[in-house]
């Protein structure tokens, strides 16, 4: 097979922090190690969907390496290869649909010479995929044909069927460090150098959240406010105003984003139904309506606790940073830019009451993820708990 690429180049060039996935990537493309099925496993923003389109790109490079410059290269990082499928539960609302789409294009033979790959980017959420499709996703998974490679991706390989992982090889995708994050978008992004290294601090590894942050005004005002919401927590009003906050500034983030994607699903199903839908009597139309329209609301709601999501992670932050400022533990802030801010608080509190705020940030994300509490009632909790006496 062909030349190795230095890492950071070609394909790769786009990962930051991993030196050691693309070494393991680069040796099965060029034959060492190479197995039908792969499962990317890395932290929110790791890039874990990113690394598999590179190994795609490789797989399917012309030069065999992942130059990043020949036709195949190109069009599977820009999602045209004909070969390459990419699939993401928070585009497509037809999930099951395109699962068994999925499995009958993986016994296909590529159009190109090389391979059929097959990545499907939020494998922890196959498992509903499964138990409708029954066994021909775990069969097209555990017995592809000899061209079909798939790669999944999920945030721990806990978060996977274990039918489904064992059939796999892992590689975990690391946290990268900020200066990692930082060069990155020096060299990658032409942003300057003080942006660069507020993004990488504040964005704690999230690449994705690196980016907007450094090419964004919006995002770095809201993160300001953000960052800025448990200094004033002093009553019990500002703690529920604060909780109220948090919540409209999620549902505004995600709000475009919403309306834009629902009319292209709602367009879709349309086109899928094509004349058949104007006999209203319809009974496949409006039950596939029903459905779209359910799992519309799931993506909203994910889409919202995601932004929430993020933002407790700003908010633990400044609690993090004041323990750092209390305990003269080494390592630098991550809000380095409200030092003062951070120093005050860290004098009107203990680091014990600093671990207990942490946890009550964890609490309410628990409550939110796992039970289903509303935003705004986890949130109002949290806050009182967050107070500053
Ligand atoms: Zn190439």
């Amino acid at each position: 097979m062909g030349d190795t690429a230095p890492p950071h180049t070609g394909v790769w060039a786009g990962l930051v922090g991993q030196q050691d996935t693309i070494a393991t990537l680069q040796r099965a493309v060029a034959g060492h190690g190479m197995t039908h099925a792969w499962l990317f496993t890395g932290p929110p923003g790791s890039g874990r969907s990113n690394a598999a389109i590179a190994f795609a790109a490789a797989l399917q490079c012309e030069r065999g390496f992942g130059c990043g410059d020949c036709h195949a290269c190109r069009t599977t990082l820009a999602g045209s290869h004909p070969d390459v499928s990419i699939t993401r539960s928070e585009t497509s609302m037809l999930y099951i649909k395109d699962m068994r789409d999925l499995v009958h294009r993986s016994a296909l033979a590529p159009v190109e010479r090389r391979h059929q790959v097959m990545i499907i980017e939020d494998a922890d959420r196959l498992g509903d995929a499964v138990g409708r499709t029954g066994n021909t996703l775990l069969k097209a998974i555990e017995e592809p044909t000899p061209k079909t490679v798939w790669l999944l991706c999920a945030p721990t390989t806990e978060d996977v069927l274990p039918t489904i992982r064992s059939r796999c090889r892992s590689v975990s995708l690391a946290t990268p460090s900020p200066e990692q994050v930082a060069r990155f978008l020096v060299e990658r992004q032409g942003v300057s150098e003080s942006v660069a290294a507020f993004a990488a601090r504040a964005s704690q590894g999230h690449i994705g959240r690196a980016k907007a942050l450094a090419s964004d005004e919006k995002f770095r005002s809201r993160r300001r406010e953000v960052v800025a919401l448990p200094q004033g927590l002093t009553s019990l009003g500002a703690c529920l105003n604060a909780a109220a906050n948090l919540v409209d500034i999620a549902k505004d983030e995600t709000a475009v984003l919403t309306e834009r994607s629902n009319a292209r699903d709602v367009k879709d199903l349309e086109a899928l139904y094509g004349d058949d839908r104007r006999s209203k009597a319809s009974r496949a139309y409006r039950a596939s309506l029903r459905e779209l329209q359910h799992s519309q609301k799931q993506r909203e709601k994910r889409r919202v606790m995601d932004v929430i999501d993020r933002s407790l992670m700003d908010i633990m932050s400044v609690y993090r940073d004041a323990i750092v400022l209390q305990t003269g533990a080494s390592g630098g802030l991550v809000n380095e830019e409200v030092r003062g801010m951070v120093a005050d608080m860290a004098r009107r509190s203990t680091p014990e009451d600093n671990i207990r705020r942490i946890d009550a940030v964890f609490a309410a994300r628990e409550q939110m993820m796992e039970f289903n509490t509303t935003p705004l009632l986890a949130l109002e909790a949290m806050m009182v708990a967050l107070r500053t006496p």
